[in-house]
């Protein structure tokens, strides 16, 4: 994967308040960065920075050394995969929204995204109580297989940048396992930046940022940051 810089990056949405306040971090090619911290210390907005929703107010995003306002956006989306924590399903088979997007992927290709994220079972048919796939608000998944259906369209995209925003809602503890283990493969091997609600969840990243305010207040290792409380 590629390198990403965040150099001194500043970002306010109104000028009269600075929401992120001289952001310096890389993710190595290939590693896992992790960004937590309490509610509204702007973990999501510099993820939005990274796909370019917003550009920085001040500093630059780099990707491979280049600036990310020099990328455009189709060749930014093709390099960016994005586990949101909502994902909105079409109305149709679980297979039809694993391969949207990738209309040229073959059957096995999305039945081997669908084993890896751990959505195979029901791949084709709906699961029992669910026979009828059009509702008006989608399909009845728990919040856990919607993610998981999320997680397999990302293997499928199998991009080289990977965003992932972790669920805040508590999930009961084996849903949780599999949705890690389903994250843990479609991150390996990516430069992924996380954006984590719970220091337990980022175990094994490279690095983890705890944000505060707009500003990195600590980082390092998940057991560095145990040591210091
Ligand atoms: P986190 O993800 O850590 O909870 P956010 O990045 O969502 O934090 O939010 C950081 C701050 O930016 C919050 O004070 C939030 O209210 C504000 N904010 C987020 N999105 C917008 C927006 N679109 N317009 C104005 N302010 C926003
Ligand atoms: P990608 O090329 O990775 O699919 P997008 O910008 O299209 O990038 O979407 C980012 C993520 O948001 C996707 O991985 C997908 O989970 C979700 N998404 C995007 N558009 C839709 C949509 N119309 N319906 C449902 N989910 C969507």
């Amino acid at each position: 994967g590629p390198v990403i810089r965040f150099e001194n990056v500043n970002f306010h949405y109104d000028a009269d308040r600075p929401i992120l306040k001289g952001i310096d971090f890389e993710v190595p090619a290939g590693k896992t960065v992790a960004v937590v911290g309490p509610s509204g210390a702007g973990k999501s907005t510099l993820s939005r920075l990274l796909y370019r929703f917003y550009d920085v107010t001040g500093g630059a995003i780099t990707i491979d050394g280049q600036d990310l306002r020099d990328v455009t956006q189709a060749s930014l989306r093709a390099a960016i995969g994005m586990v949101p924590q909502d994902t909105v399903l079409f109305n149709d088979t679980i297979a039809y929204n694993i391969r949207y997007g990738r209309p040229d992927a073959d059957d096995e290709a999305v039945r081997q995204a669908a084993e890896m994220a751990q959505v195979g079972d029901f791949i084709a048919s709906l699961p029992k109580g669910y026979e009828t796939p059009v509702g008006e608000r989608g399909l009845k998944l728990s919040g856990g297989e919607k993610q998981r259906v999320a997680i397999a369209r990302t293997i499928l995209k199998a991009p080289s940048i990977l965003i992932l925003d972790e669920a805040t809602s508590a999930l009961d503890t084996k849903t949780e396992r599999d949705i890690q283990t389903a994250l843990d493969r479609v991150a390996a091997g990516r430069t992924t930046l996380v954006i984590a609600h719970r220091l337990s969840t980022v175990i094994n990243a490279d690095e983890i940022l705890v944000l505060r305010d707009g500003r990195i207040a600590e980082r390092g290792r998940h057991a560095e940051l145990l040591e210091k409380g």
